[in-house]
């Protein structure tokens, strides 16, 4: 049966740094990974980075910057206001409602919770740093800081472990063997267990309804933690303390979400504070599986790059971004009544290619961007992989229970290659 106690201690062994480093040593003779292995066999309808005029289209895509570079202004700070008072008003109407059990309370809570990392993801990114008129607590510098956290993001994660994770080593290395999320890397070892399916799809079931604290919290501040040792290319990566995961984790979270505000409805009596809690943990199931959803398809499935090199230029850097995300249905292509609400529930990461190229822009432009990038990858011959984000689900899936295998660049796929830590060290200042 599927143990949490055992997923636990495979999360805890998916230490990035420790692939990171193993390898800028590799044995002569490496064994190719599963994809290694099968790309051969797709071979034939792998992307060619050589095909594509990188020059033009570089400079079409820094045009497109530009362009978007020059608008911004107050509609991105009115976007991101209402998209936060979204999220407000679902917790509001989560909480006003959790004094008895009922469906609507924990479905709103979960829709507020992820809004808020949304709201990160994308302040986090410095998506709003540039925009005129922008307040000191919409930046960067300031979100979530210090005693902020509490007040604009008050999850498991420690906001500067989120952001140095997710911001520095994902983005900087999407799809490389430094990538702490690269899906595929990171279950190698069901697909080498001799688990059932049935028990890789339980495994699967439980990393839904628990990953924020069982994969992100404790992977996130195990970076954090070890951020000097990348600095200075240690091979040595000291396990995050158990007693730091729980005073900068799990109890703050808990404290606020599974008691402090439950205790709030005491004079409701005592099932009132009872029906708080049980919302709550429901409201956190819920919006692990939301989050999982909308997140975890968005670099995995059997026609999405991985890479075993560092890319040679920035327009390089670009196309292996967009063949190795992809995007789900987006509001840019709905009507103009639903394109905040299709984004919105998608948490504007159904927009992962425009974001992978450039991260620091507010959520709007993304819906400005779409299909001015979606053109030029036609033009220039680059796969644009969009599709409804139940069927990435799906395509993830397959990749997590070993059904399917992601595809690797062409001409990096013979072997491992040893990989400088200068890309890695100079990310990580
Ligand atoms: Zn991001």
């Amino acid at each position: 049966m599927f143990s949490a106690a055992t997923l636990r201690t495979r999360l805890r062994s998916l230490n990035p740094l420790k692939r990171v480093l193993a390898e800028r040593a590799p044995e002569s003779g490496t064994k190719l990974s599963h994809s290694q292995e099968n790309t051969a066999s797709d071979s034939g309808e792998s992307f060619s980075m050589s095909a594509v005029n990188l020059e033009g289209f570089l400079a079409e895509l820094d045009a497109l910057r530009k362009e978007v570079d020059s608008k911004l202004g107050q509609e991105d700070l009115d976007h991101l206001a209402k998209m936060e008072r979204w999220g407000r008003t679902a917790s509001a109407i989560g909480w006003g409602l959790a004094w008895f059990p009922n469906p609507i309370s924990p479905v709103a809570l979960a829709i507020g919770r992820t809004s808020r990392w949304i709201t990160m993801h994308h302040v986090g990114h410095k998506g709003y740093d540039k925009v005129p008129g922008v307040r000191p607590e919409r930046t960067s510098r300031v979100f979530a800081k210090g005693w902020r956290r509490m007040l604009d993001w008050p999850d498991w994660m420690v906001p500067e472990a989120w952001n140095f994770e997710h911001n520095i080593l994902h983005h900087g290395a999407t799809g490389e063997e430094r990538d702490p999320d690269l899906v595929e890397r990171n279950v190698e070892w069901i697909h080498k267990s001799d688990m059932s399916q049935a028990k890789r799809y339980l495994m699967l079931a439980g990393l839904a309804v628990s990953w924020k604290f069982t994969y992100y919290a404790p992977n996130t501040l195990r970076v954090l933690t070890h951020k000097h040792l990348i600095k200075q290319s240690s091979e040595t990566t000291p396990p995050v303390p158990r007693k730091d995961l729980w005073l900068k984790c799990y109890l703050p979270y808990g404290a606020i979400n599974f008691v402090a505000i439950p205790a709030l409805f005491a004079p409701l009596g005592p099932f009132a504070v009872a029906s708080a809690v049980f919302n709550s943990v429901v409201a956190e199931a819920i919006e692990n599986v939301h989050t999982f959803a909308i997140i975890g398809p968005n670099h995995s499935g059997d026609d999405m790059y991985r890479f075993t090199t560092r890319p040679k230029n920035r327009a390089e850097s670009y196309v292996r971004q967009i063949i190795g995300s992809v995007n789900y249905q987006t509001g840019s292509e709905a009507p103009e009544w639903a394109r905040n609400i299709v984004d919105f529930l998608q948490g504007y990461l159904n927009y992962q290619i425009e974001h992978h190229i450039w991260a620091d822009l507010p959520m709007l432009r993304y819906q400005e961007l779409q299909p001015k990038v979606k053109a030029l990858c036609a033009k220039y011959g680059v796969p644009y992989v969009q599709e409804n984000v139940f069927a990435r689900v799906k395509k993830m899936s397959d990749i997590v229970v070993g059904n399917t295998t992601m595809r690797v660049l062409d001409g990096e796929k013979a072997e491992r290659a040893p990989l400088s830590n200068d890309g890695l060290a100079a990310a990580a200042e």
